[in-house]
């Protein structure tokens, strides 16, 4: 499965049930987190004695560069490293370097909370990371302790987030969650400390995730409401989008000071342009950040099964996806034994 014929062969043919191509892959690489968010790992259930996964069950980085390799040559171009908290990892740096030198990559992206970031951004540059994503919720110390159940606090973050710039990475995003009555009254304040450095501010919509967080429809603070109220104070115009299926609907300020973004998913669903699969800490794959079950890689991979026939195995699933969660979201759909996303990757 080496020749690029065959590789432009699969990447025409590979289309889901929707006509959808493959064209991202979020890799988690641990299902551990430094963080106890309330609406991703709730303290209360994730507490001492939780088991998580042993560490032989995580994906070495020669085993993920090598399923990630595979996934491109179905088409798959943009990476996403996430978790749980990827910088946990120790031997992040040599995964990164493992997907930097695979060929067909155009983007290779790091999701992350920030809090070891100060300590390993110009490690991982140097590995060949290109992006960076750090979650922060809010900027004021308490609403922070209350959304990352009081595990960190903000400086450490903007710490990380000044490393990163340092490192060169740019541009840097800042991902939001956003949930009412908790942090909704705090989004001004996140836009007037990086409008206007580069930093690209991002709201995300607290979805229906997992099963443990209790989410509520009435929790979420729709992207409309959030433009409406950010855009009183400082004028916005619509951008087209980077590409397409970019999940996030781009804003720039009309004063020349940079961009936001809102990332919609319970209020527009974007189903139709999901392009994303994902790999878990443990190798199984998701096609759906709500699906409720997965498909083991590691099983074949560690018993020595053939590229040939992992990627038979990859097609067959890609194949068979019908997922539009989102789209259909209170039709039909119990909240029973979907996967956390900490779990799949977020
Ligand atoms: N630990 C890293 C972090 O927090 O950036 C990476 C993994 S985390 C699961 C990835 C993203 O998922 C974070 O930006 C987080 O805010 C988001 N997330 C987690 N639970 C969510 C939920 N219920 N609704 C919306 N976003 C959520
Ligand atoms: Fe950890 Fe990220 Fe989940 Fe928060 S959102 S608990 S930082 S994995
Ligand atoms: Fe993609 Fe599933 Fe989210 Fe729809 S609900 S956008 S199919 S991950």
């Amino acid at each position: 499965m080496n020749s690029s014929v065959t590789q432009l062969q699969s990447q025409s043919a590979l289309r889901d049930r929707l006509d959808r191509p493959m064209r991202d892959l979020r890799i988690s690489v641990i299902d551990r987190c430094n963080y106890r968010c309330p609406y991703c790992m709730p303290a209360e259930i994730y507490g001492e004695s939780y088991r998580f996964l042993p560490r032989a069950h995580w994906l070495t980085p020669g085993e993920i560069r090598r399923l990630a390799g595979l996934f491109v040559g179905l088409g798959v171009n943009k990476l996403r490293i996430t978790g749980g908290e990827p910088l946990l990892r120790r031997d992040l740096d040599e995964i990164v370097a493992g997907l930097a030198g695979l060929e067909g990559v155009e983007d290779l992206a790091l999701t992350t909370n920030g809090t070891r970031l100060a300590e390993r951004a110009a490690e991982l540059r140097e590995a060949g990371l290109k992006r960076i994503t750090v979650s922060l919720d809010s900027l004021d110390e308490a609403v922070c302790r209350t959304m990352n159940g009081g595990r960190g606090d903000v400086a450490t973050v903007l710490e990380g987030i000044d490393a990163a710039r340092a490192a060169g990475f740019e541009p840097i995003k800042v991902n939001a969650m956003v949930q009412r009555g908790i942090n909704d009254r705090t989004v001004v304040d996140l836009i007037e400390h990086f409008r206007g450095t580069g930093i690209i501010v991002r709201f995300i919509e607290y979805m229906d995730v997992g099963t443990l967080n209790g989410w509520q429809a009435g929790e979420v603070v729709s992207s409309k409401v959030l433009l409406d109220r950010i855009a009183a104070r400082w004028p916005l115009e619509a951008l087209e989008s980077n590409y397409r299926g970019e999940v996030a609907k781009r804003y720039a300020f009309t004063d020349g000071q940079g961009e936001i973004g809102f990332i919609s998913s319970v209020s527009e669903p974007f189903c139709g342009d999901c392009h994303r699969s994902r790999l878990s800490a443990e190798g199984t794959l998701y096609t759906c950040l709500f699906a409720n079950r997965g498909t083991d890689l590691r099983e074949p991979l560690r018993a020595g099964v053939s590229d040939a026939d992992l990627v038979g195995l990859l097609q067959n699933v890609w194949r068979n996806r019908a997922d539009r969660y989102s789209e259909l979201r209170g039709e039909k759909i119990t909240r029973e034994q979907r996967v956390e996303m900490y779990r799949m990757g977020g």
